[in-house]
């Protein structure tokens, strides 16, 4: 039986069935540290010395799974079914991630949905990923047409403009007379922007790129 998510029996004497039950746990785990990960690219970018117990938790992670994907290759263990199935049970890209675990720290392992898309990056259509995630989450799609749609007043079927006399759900550019947009999405209140947020949002990722 497998117990918990920390097995220490040595690796010799288990079975190859164990060894993969042991090598998705530790995929699971690079899973959880998507957020740190994420952080952690942000500082190499910056060329900042990321460190800490959760930096630490997430490098160790990432190399236990790749001394178990090892492991199973030199026992020439077929890993592709139950990765697949694993992925579409989360429906998370799990092949992509071990691939990425392997280049690590040369490549990020992000946590992918099964259309490739960055899953702390995904904007409010589900379509497209953001930019980055320091602005307002939006795809640059979304973005320009949000910005059309505030701005002419434009009828959509993606898009809700509405007034506001509750300052909470205003920005903070605007007054109960500004016109606010948020994406449709039945069921959802999503954040709104109103015409400032989004120029400026616009402006922050045109310099980002230069
Ligand atoms: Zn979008
Ligand atoms: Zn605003």
């Amino acid at each position: 039986m497998h117990l918990g998510k920390t097995p220490r029996r040595p690796s010799q004497l288990v079975s190859s069935h164990e060894l993969i039950e042991d090598f998705l746990d530790a995929l699971k785990d690079v899973l959880a540290c998507e957020v740190v990960l994420a952080d952690l690219e942000m500082d190499l970018d910056k060329e900042i010395e990321a460190e800490g117990a959760k930096v630490d938790k997430a490098r160790s992670a990432i190399t236990k799974v790749c001394n178990l994907y090892y492991q199973l290759e030199s026992r020439k263990e077929n890993i592709e079914a139950p990765l697949k199935e694993l992925s579409l049970h989360l429906k998370l890209d799990l092949t992509r991630l071990l691939a990425d675990c392997l280049k690590f720290p040369a490549v990020i392992p992000y946590v992918r949905d099964l259309g490739g898309l960055r899953r702390l990056f995904i904007c409010y259509c589900g379509l497209n990923e953001a930019p980055d995630r320091e602005g307002l989450g939006l795809c640059t799609g979304c973005l320009q047409a949000a910005l059309e749609c505030v701005r002419e007043k434009k009828k959509s079927d993606r898009f809700v403009l509405y007034r506001s006399y509750s300052s909470q759900v205003r920005c903070r550019h605007a007054d109960f007379n500004t016109a606010l947009v948020t994406i449709f999405k039945p069921g959802f209140w999503l954040p709104a922007w109103c015409e400032v947020c989004l120029m400026q949002e616009k402006d922050r990722i045109s310099l980002k790129s230069k």
